[in-house]
């Protein structure tokens, strides 16, 4: 059997390890210490100085944070867009509230402005305001920001930016991560860097970042005793985890390029394949090109070419499947055009990983030539 190749695995750079040897040897083993101030410093100097960032344990636990700091409660609507993973979703329900899904446009696969408005409509001549827009720049590549903003600014509705794919790509200039009333990250195994587990809350004043750790550190009130006048979360990430943050910070960049430059080779690759085409960016728009998707000609084609890639150990997977189509989801709310559904249908991720080698790179391309020949 060939050897695996992997959508995204974990890319070590090697400066890891001397982190986590000093936590160790100074016996900062606890969920504080200088790796999680070390690796918060990091992400604030690389996502622009003006913001505050709180280490967490997971991008999940940083948008349940979110949703509380913005009083989601128990009966509110919040609107997300439909298509992305489910844990962008998830913590609405935590929280007691309602999701109402809103479908994507062609150009960039994230929240269509158009349908965004139709929903915030609805939902307030119905007798309720969205207590918040969740959306996300799938795939590292960033949602329409200004549609976006615009809408949110008129409505009054503050914006969950989910950049749990996104580290690294930006609009008109200004990093993603940074555009959100409040915006998270994720360090998961597949991401862009990884601590293993963890995220982020990314916050505009430090009052908000001081709130969110309160909470995410069981809430303890200023007293010599244990006091809580609010429920608490174990939500802070391990001085150990961000000792791999850190030095995960120092090769950042070097993944964005090579993550693009897995893209550009394929785009290459299949230029002649007319079933196979690629997202470009629109203008202003630049993608970290976390995962490279393409879009066959049909579902079956799609299907074919996963099982393809799969009989040669190559990971592949169909893009995210939309929530408004998920069982748990299927009673909730959705303002929908088509477009989610369609991307579902024909999309397709490729192995993706800053980790890739030229020969495995090749291994892909050429089992779907294969498969394009011989089909
Ligand atoms: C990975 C991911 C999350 C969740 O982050 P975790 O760190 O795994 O909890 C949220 N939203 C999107 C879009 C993601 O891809």
């Amino acid at each position: 059997m060939n050897k695996k190749i992997w959508l995204s695995s974990p890319h070590m750079s090697g400066n890891e390890q001397s982190y986590i040897n000093e936590a160790f040897e100074t016996n900062w083993v606890a969920p504080l210490g200088p790796n999680v101030n070390g690796f918060e410093e990091d992400l604030q100097n690389y996502l622009n100085e003006d913001i505050h960032v709180a280490a967490l344990a997971s991008g999940t636990s940083a948008l349940h944070l979110s949703l509380i700091l913005l009083g989601v409660g128990k009966d509110d609507e919040v609107i997300c867009q439909s298509k992305t993973f489910s844990a962008s979703a998830n913590p609405i329900v935590y929280q007691g509230a309602t999701p109402v899904f809103v479908d994507s446009e062609k150009e960039t696969w994230n929240m269509c402005p158009e349908q965004l408005e139709i929903a915030i409509k609805d939902r307030i001549s119905k007798g309720k305001k969205p207590k918040a827009i969740i959306a996300v720049h799938l795939y590292g590549m960033p949602y329409k920001v200004d549609e976006i903003n615009r809408i949110a600014k008129e409505y009054n509705i503050p914006i969950v930016e989910d950049s749990a794919e996104s580290l690294g790509s930006h609009y008109k200039n200004q990093n993603c991560g940074t555009f959100g009333d409040l915006s998270i990250l994720s360090f998961n195994g597949n991401k862009i860097i990884t601590t293993s587990g963890g995220g982020a809350i990314v916050t505009k004043t430090l009052e908000q970042k001081q709130k969110a750790v309160f909470l995410a550190t069981q809430a303890r009130d200023n007293a010599p005793h244990y006091q809580h006048s609010h429920i608490g979360y174990n939500y802070r990430m391990s001085n150990i985890v961000a000792g791999i943050g850190r030095g995960q910070m120092t090769i950042l960049n070097k993944h964005v390029a090579k993550r693009r430059a897995n893209h550009e080779f394929y785009q290459n690759a299949f230029k002649d394949i007319d079933e196979i085409t690629f997202l470009p960016e629109p203008e202003g728009h630049f993608s970290n090109r976390w995962l490279t998707c393409v879009l066959l000609d049909s579902k079956e084609t799609r299907e074919a070419l996963r099982l393809a890639l799969e009989k040669e150990n190559i990971e592949s997977r169909p893009l995210w499947k939309p929530m408004h189509q998920q069982p748990i989801f299927k009673d909730s709310p959705s303002y929908l055009n088509g477009v989610s559904d369609d991307l579902f249908n024909r999309g397709l991720c490729l192995p993706s990983g800053s980790n890739l080698s030229d020969e495995e790179l090749n291994r892909v391309v050429s089992t779907i030539n294969t498969y394009f020949v011989t089909c």
